[in-house]
């Protein structure tokens, strides 16, 4: 067993990391499944959407061809309607909600729909949006992520001046760095973000990290108001004996190599364990298998009734071929010359419901190894409390308090992880959309 990049041919590489959301074949096919729909008056799947796409409106105008007015229609909601429409977990949201389920026929395809005409928009990139006149008041966004972005192009529409301070090199935050790059791929994160500054008003400086490079006191005495959409991203430590071993990685920092370097570049063990199941977790794990990993297994420390992932998610790990243990908590890791040779795992059980009727996982004494050369801390990701206690920010263990948008400090609001703790990419844009229209109110009563 050994930890090594380069696996696989390029060819291998490609056809494992290679987008898994196939097109419709034809424009008939599309116009078939679109046809299907029956633009329910009372929407469940706009209802359930975070960002309220109008749904079967944009539907109907690509059953009559209307591609341009079906892309306007997602984007004017969700900005990144594209991109959500690849990672959005739509099995819990539009299309889990779509009224064919109820009538045990599978719901209208409508992610597929919505990248139909999302993709054409950014491909061609049609210039659907007009900025309105500069107003001259200027905002500082906080993170080019989703909440970030949608914040910066709804302010922009308004004739905001926006300047994006981005520590990484690139734009598009967790879409960029924290997905799977089978499920989103690079090429199109970066034609995103593209198509979102293509507005005009947008200015977005690289390598700019606040804290570091920038703080809040200077942006809050240059601009009229700041938007933090800073997101979570420091890695949830186990806290066991070993966790320093060679070969033991975050599945945050694993993914975020993936990339930036490249697939090549990243090592990967022979025998891989991940511990955690959340959608991390199964990026992390399918992403091991597909780098070349001859054994991926997945230990998660509850049922397959309390996993946070969706069945598909888990199904997706099951068919790349992953295994999983259930009931089973990480407790040490060992290892020889200072790399990882085992993963030792409590097995647990579950617990008598508590008075909230919630059930923990218990050790039972009894204990599982698992002779590995890797492991993969999936374990969940908390917030910056230190940068966000530094800057005087009232929070709840490191998560940004607002009152509506805002935060306790004049003309800075806060949206997206950093204030929830992490949700998914959806939710981020509603925020973003949210924060504009809180900083635009506030500028106005300036
Ligand atoms: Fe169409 Fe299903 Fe939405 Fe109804 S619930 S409008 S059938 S996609």
């Amino acid at each position: 067993m050994a930890i090594q990049n380069n696996r696989l041919t390029t060819e291998q590489y490609e056809q494992n990391f290679s987008d898994i959301h196939p097109p419709f074949d034809s424009r008939e096919a599309a116009l078939v499944e679109a046809n299907r729909c029956l633009f329910c008056y009372d929407a469940p799947c706009t209802k359930s959407c975070p960002t309220s796409i109008d749904v079967p409106k944009f539907i109907k105008q690509i059953t009559t061809d209307n591609i341009k007015g079906s892309a306007y229609t997602i984007l004017d909601a969700n900005i990144m309607g594209g991109g959500c429409a690849k990672v959005c977990p739509v099995e819990k949201l539009c299309e889990g909600s779509c009224v064919f389920n109820l009538m045990d026929e599978p719901p209208i395809p409508i992610a597929k729909l919505q990248r139909y005409s999302t993709e054409k928009a950014i491909a061609h990139k049609w210039p659907l949006f007009q900025r309105k006149p500069s107003t001259g008041r200027k905002v500082a966004v906080v993170g080019a992520g989703p909440a970030g972005l949608s914040c910066a192009h709804a302010l922009s529409r308004e004739g905001v001046d926006v300047t994006i301070y981005e520590k990484e090199s690139k734009g598009g935050g967790l879409m960029t760095y924290g997905i799977a790059a089978y499920k989103v791929t690079p090429e199109f994160c970066e034609e995103e973000v593209n198509f979102i500054t293509s507005l005009g008003g947008i200015d977005i400086k690289y390598e700019q990290e606040l804290g570091k490079t920038i703080s809040l006191d200077e942006l809050r005495a240059n601009y009229d108001a700041v938007y933090l959409g800073i997101g979570v991203g420091v890695a949830r430590q186990l806290n066991i004996p070993g966790e320093d071993l060679t070969g033991v990685e975050d599945a945050i920092r694993f993914i975020y190599d993936i990339r930036e370097r490249g697939y090549p570049s990243v090592p990967i063990g022979d025998k891989v364990a991940v511990i955690g199941l959340g959608m991390t977790a199964i990026d992390a794990a399918t992403q091991a298998k597909r780098l070349g990993a001859s054994e991926v297994t997945i230990v998660y420390r509850r049922t397959q009734a309390e996993m946070p992932s969706t069945e598909v998610e888990l199904n997706l790990a099951k068919l790349d071929g992953c295994n999983l243990i259930w009931l089973a908590s990480p407790k040490e890791i060992k290892g020889e010359n200072g790399r990882v040779t085992q993963l030792i795992c409590s097995v647990m059980e579950m617990g008598v419901p508590d008075t909230s009727g919630r059930r923990s996982p218990v050790e039972t004494g009894k204990t599982i190894a698992l002779y590995v050369d890797m492991v993969i801390k999936a374990a969940g990701q908390v917030p910056y409390e230190a940068l966000v206690s530094t800057n005087q920010l009232d929070h709840w263990n490191g998560k940004i308090a607002i009152n509506g948008e805002a935060t306790n400090l004049p003309g800075v609001f806060a949206g997206g992880d950093c204030v929830n703790g992490g949700k998914e990419v959806v939710d981020a844009v509603q925020a973003g959309k949210d924060g504009a229209k809180a900083i635009l109110n506030f500028i106005q009563s300036e």
